[in-house]
């Protein structure tokens, strides 16, 4: 069944409401027009190494912080939706359909997505999918459990996630796009930007749906 299909059959038994406020919204609305007004589209540059490029629909604030809160810990069709189609667009804009073969989600361990019942970054990236028309391939997977990555110092991080992913297929001479919902530092969309060139990738391009602005240099 087509993406939007299916979303107008679920809006029949749970109305679409807007990821940041919870006001009702209509079935193939992001946000609501106050919301709309009030978030801060992301426009910085940033770079992650072992990737090319890097992309982002928003920068992540106390505005939007209620859609991370709703996007992780309960109601998260809609809001992976609003970020998944705002985060499309800005790839549409910068012709990354034509760059991409195939679209990959950052992964949870196998513990923590049974814990919450879904991955976040994957609904995104299915979005994504649906409106850059190419497919969604959860290759890589997550094969222990990390510290959270924002309790730590730079040098941590980097400790925290060795060896921490492990791809699953064969990836010789594919472009990727890897999709996460927030981007900190850029720790994670590195450790994994660099194992799929370290397995054969072509090119790596990271988006997400939120860019944590913290260093002048993000900006
Ligand atoms: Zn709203």
């Amino acid at each position: 069944m087509n993406y939007y299909t299916k979303r107008k059959i679920l809006n029949l038994f749970f109305p679409s409401r807007c990821p940041v406020c919870d006001e009702i919204i209509n079935v193939n609305d992001r946000f609501c027009p106050d919301c709309t007004e009030k978030i801060t589209s992301y426009t910085g540059s940033f770079r992650i190494s072992g990737a090319s490029e890097f992309f982002s629909a928003f920068e992540y604030n106390k505005k939007i912080m209620p859609a991370v809160f709703l996007l992780k810990k309960g109601n998260c069709g809609n809001s992976a939706h609003a970020f998944g189609a705002c985060l499309a667009d800005v790839l549409k804009n910068n012709n990354i359909s034509e760059k991409t073969d195939i679209i990959v989600p950052v992964p949870m361990s196998d513990e923590s997505r049974q814990r919450r019942g879904y991955n976040q970054s994957e609904l995104i990236a299915e979005t994504v999918s649906a409106e850059i028309n190419k497919p969604v391939k959860c290759i890589v997977r997550k094969i222990r459990e990390t510290k959270e990555q924002k309790s730590l110092r730079r040098a941590g991080r980097k400790l925290n996630l060795r060896d921490a992913f492990q791809v699953t297929e064969n990836i010789t001479g594919k472009r990727i796009l890897l999709i996460d919902d927030i981007c900190t530092t850029g720790s994670t969309l590195s450790e994994i930007a660099v194992l799929f060139r370290k397995n054969g990738a072509e090119d790596v391009i990271c988006a997400t749906a939120m860019k944590v602005m913290k260093k002048k240099t993000d900006t």
